[in-house]
């Protein structure tokens, strides 16, 4: 079974939009990864929950490629690892959850029927005001599909806009909005929010907690019966591009990589902040 040997990783990242992203500091930070000695795959008891967006080959920061994607799925399905509903990876040690965020219709391509193949359930977070409107999104029809087939559709807000920044009533348009537009269209309740750009603040949390059974945001780190259910973490699928690393994210080689990831984000968020004074 693979762990994380030590080695580098490279932190010449463009400008990041989510908490904990990595942001272009002008120069590239490399930092060792844990090493055998110190982790023994022991389990933390915590799990993990992925991100994904867009499942394509440009490249980009919120794409993955679906030959990798693949190569994620056979990962995860061949270490035995459980992929838990996201309602209750919490509760179940050693599992991860699949997210998909924005509602691409490429992931009626390239991942929908992996999933159905390895039987591993996932939740999509639709944009409502995206649907059938926005280029490269799902319509109506193929998001009642992907629900048909077994995927736990979510709300990612209407407009996709930065929560924080707007007032309780935007914020609350927002997120009952689209809550209202998927349980129209799909008839089934719909009882988990990702917020935007994983960006929400203490009244924005209470808004959810009013109107989700659980919230997700953003943020390298296991999860646990100790998260807080309306800001769970995600990890996004960048920070996992090598299939390896998925295998051992719910464990103690994880947590310690995922620690790694946040010290670093921090120093170039405090870098960033220098160089703008
Ligand atoms: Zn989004």
């Amino acid at each position: 079974m693979a762990v994380f040997a030590a080695s580098r990783e490279s932190f010449g990242m463009p400008l990041a939009v989510y908490p904990g992203l990595a942001m272009r500091a002008g120069g590239r930070i490399c930092v060792c990864v844990v090493s055998r000695s110190l982790s023994m795959g022991l389990s933390t008891g915590a799990s993990a929950i992925l991100l994904y967006h867009s499942l394509d080959p440009t490249g980009g920061l919120f794409s993955i490629n679906p030959d990798l994607f693949r190569r994620h799925v056979e990962a995860i399905a061949q270490s035995g690892i459980s992929v838990a509903p996201l309602a209750r990876v919490r509760e179940t040690p050693g599992a991860l959850a699949l997210t998909f965020d924005d509602g691409h219709r490429n992931f009626l391509d390239h991942a929908l029927p992996l999933l159905l193949e390895f039987r591993m359930p996932a939740t999509m977070f639709v944009v409502s005001g995206y649907c059938g409107h926005k280029p490269g999104a799902l319509n109506w029809s193929e998001v009642q599909e992907i629900a048909a087939a077994g995927i736990h559709i979510g709300a990612h807000s209407v407009t996709h806009r930065d929560l924080t920044t707007l007032s309780a009533a935007e914020a609350q348009v927002e997120m009952r909005g689209s809550q209202a537009h998927i349980e129209d269209r799909l008839g089934r309740s719909v009882r988990a929010f990702a917020y935007p750009y994983g960006r929400s603040n203490t009244h924005v949390r209470r808004l959810a907690s009013e109107i989700f059974d659980l919230a997700c945001g953003v943020k390298p780190a296991q999860a646990g019966r100790d998260s807080d259910p309306f800001n769970l973490p995600r990890v996004f699928d960048f920070y996992v591009r090598n299939p390896h690393r998925l295998r051992r994210l719910a464990r103690s080689e994880g947590r310690a990589y995922l620690a790694l990831r946040r010290t670093a984000s921090a120093l170039r968020r405090g870098v960033a902040a220098k160089t703008a004074r």
